[in-house]
């Protein structure tokens, strides 16, 4: 390996020629104890930054093994050591010239704390993996001010970042921590009967709709009602045994009423991003929805291929098949009934609805429109004559936010009412007032509910390399994934948290083409294949090029199954087999 005066060296040489004389630097510098790899040089100033990895021998670093032993710390470690390298790279000034010179960064999350490619920690070794604009201006080299960059500043950045000695004392021991409670906590729910645990004095409000912080002032925290008060203990520390107390929210049908601005919504957005653990001082720190929770939605415009939705939607006008519904621009109704199926396919059990985000007459159907338009006239099935049937048959969850229609009353196992911001338990109230004013309305929904079968994609209905050699996979921040020629807009949904997620997903689905779909394999078993990649190969998989490892991984945060399957489900080109490939095939 090359050492510092070789890299100075270089950089002495090729100062002021063409830009393209950096070529020179791919490959790896010996700093000290620090290890510089060039993994990607940039052609221009102006063209995406160059990918730098920085690595410190773990006998330089000094983590102790305790902070990364098992997964959930360290994916912990990794999370916190990216946002400490953020917090570093935030303090020094930019050098000169034009471009993104002298632009450093890295990929540190928001308030959830994701698997991500920025930092590799293992026994031997911690690794930041940064993106790096090499100063030129005029497109000629400026290679002294690279030389400060690459040999001062970067090695100043990883002394300060990639050290335990040199970070606040307790702090990377505290964040580990407290995503380590996380997932101890969500890890109990199932034995518990729960689905989601909210912590009292949780702070769930947030600062806006364009800021996930917490919201700073005039924030009241929860405060679990006696009747759903569990305590649920923590791992102990130190010692000491542990335990934590809240609001916790039963499996079944659970209902959230109270009137409007009173936090109903609020208390739904927790739950749909307490499937994540939050870093400390987030307000959600002890706030946990089991893993497979799915928000709901209505999502009119959006494709659907081939989705039995005929549990909701009977006979459609145009003779329409339900069974395998297709269409280039859904309706709100017949949207969220694919959104429905389509996570229990992707094996959710645990659905979260609001109704400001519903369309109604897919959630109700009351007594006076049942008299005035003839079931036969009305294809929908509403949500309302299912829910039910999904608890009792098939295990299937519900937390739904229902504050303008009393429908739900008979049909929920716990209402709870957020009044004031603070939840009230209301489930004996709510029968009361159910016996007392019956709807008048007919159950409607005849034919049982079955939990979907799998359909199998394709092969060559996705391509993320269509005309080209390589993958074309971009993203515009979380909302939007271009995969080849096609846009997938994933606006709609809610729990994708991080474009990084959603840069993964792209590539994700580009290996579910190489390695998994073959026409037969149904959707749920390809889902299993690439979590099982991910858990044996981590992110660093997911790279085009990676068996010329090792190399920069690129910027990827690990998405949930579910809006993996969210947006191949999107992708406008996708084809479906008819379900009844149950087993992968191979
Ligand atoms: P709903 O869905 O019941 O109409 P929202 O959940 O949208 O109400 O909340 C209305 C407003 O109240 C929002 O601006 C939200 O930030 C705020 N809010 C919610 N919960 C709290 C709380 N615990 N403390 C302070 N403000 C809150
Ligand atoms: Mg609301």
């Amino acid at each position: 390996m090359r050492g510092e005066a070789e890299l100075r060296a270089i950089l002495g040489r090729i100062d002021g020629q063409g830009y393209g004389a950096y070529r020179d630097l791919a490959g790896s510098f010996r700093l000290g104890a620090l290890e510089l790899a060039i993994d990607q040089v940039q052609p221009d100033p102006f063209a995406a930054p160059s990918r730098v990895r920085l690595r410190v021998p773990q006998r330089d670093a000094g983590f102790e093994p305790a902070l990364f032993e098992g997964r959930a710390r360290r994916v912990a470690l990794e999370d916190y050591l990216a946002r400490v390298l953020a917090r570093e790279i935030a303090r020094r000034r930019r050098g000169v010239g034009e471009g993104k010179s002298g632009v450093v960064s890295i990929d540190a999350g928001g308030q959830e704390v994701l698997e991500r490619s920025a930092v590799a920690v293992r026994p031997d070794f911690v690794e930041a993996r940064l993106s790096v604009g090499l100063p030129g201006e005029g497109r000629r080299v400026l290679g002294w001010d690279a030389a400060k960059l690459l040999c001062d500043e970067l090695r100043q950045i990883a002394r300060l970042a990639l050290r335990a000695s040199a970070l606040p004392p307790r702090e990377a021991a505290d964040f580990v921590g407290c995503v380590e409670d996380q997932e101890h906590l969500r890890g109990q729910l199932r034995a518990h009967g729960l689905v989601a645990f909210l912590a009292d004095g949780a702070v769930l409000p947030r600062e806006s709709g364009a800021s996930d912080r917490p919201l700073a002032s005039g924030a009241l925290a929860l405060r679990a009602p006696d009747g759903l008060r569990v305590e649920l203990p923590l791992a102990p520390r130190g010692g000491a045994a542990r335990s934590v107390r809240g609001l916790g929210i039963p499996e079944g049908v659970t209902l959230v009423v109270g009137g409007g601005y009173h936090g109903k919504s609020t208390l739904l957005r927790a739950l749909e991003r307490g499937v994540y653990p939050h870093v400390p001082g987030d307000g959600r720190e002890a706030v946990v929805t089991r893993g497979d929770a799915v928000k709901i939605r209505a999502e009119d415009g959006r494709r659907v291929e081939r989705v039995d939705v005929s549990a909701f939607i009977g006979r459609l006008p145009g003779a329409r098949a339900a069974d395998a519904f297709s269409s280039e621009d859904a309706s709100g109704s017949t949207s969220q009934a694919a959104n429905i199926v389509e996570a229990l396919e992707a094996g959710s059990r645990l659905l979260l609805l609001d109704e400001d985000t519903s369309a109604t007459n897919f959630m109700v159907r009351d007594a006076r429109m049942q008299a005035l338009v003839a079931k036969e006239h009305e294809p929908i099935t509403p949500f309302v004559d299912r829910v039910r049937e999904l608890a009792e048959r098939h295990g299937v969850s519900t937390v739904l936010v229902m504050g303008g229609s009393g429908d739900y009353l008979e049909a929920a196992d716990t209402v709870i009412e957020m009044r004031d911001w603070q939840p009230r338990v209301a489930t004996q109230a709510a029968r009361e007032v159910a016996r007392a004013h019956p709807t008048g309305r007919k159950p409607e929904g005849a034919a049982p509910f079955a939990l979907p079968a799998p359909r199998a994609p394709v092969p060559g209905s996705l391509d993320a390399s269509k005309g080209r050699r390589e993958v074309r996979i971009g993203v515009h921040g979380r909302e939007l994934l271009e995969f080849g020629v096609e846009k997938i807009d994933l606006r709609a949904v809610d729990q994708l948290v991080d474009p990084s997620q959603t840069r993964a997903i792209g590539f994700l689905l580009d290996q579910a083409r190489r390695r998994f779909i073959d026409g037969k394999t149904g959707l749920p078993a390809i889902l299993d294949a690439l979590e099982a990649l991910l858990d044996e190969r981590g992110l660093d998989v997911l790279d085009p090029l990676a068996e010329r490892a090792p190399r920069h991984p690129g910027d990827f945060a690990r998405p949930r199954r579910y809006e993996v399957a969210a947006a191949l489900n999107r992708l406008r080109s996708l084809r479906m087999a008819s379900g009844t490939a149950r087993e992968r095939s191979s």
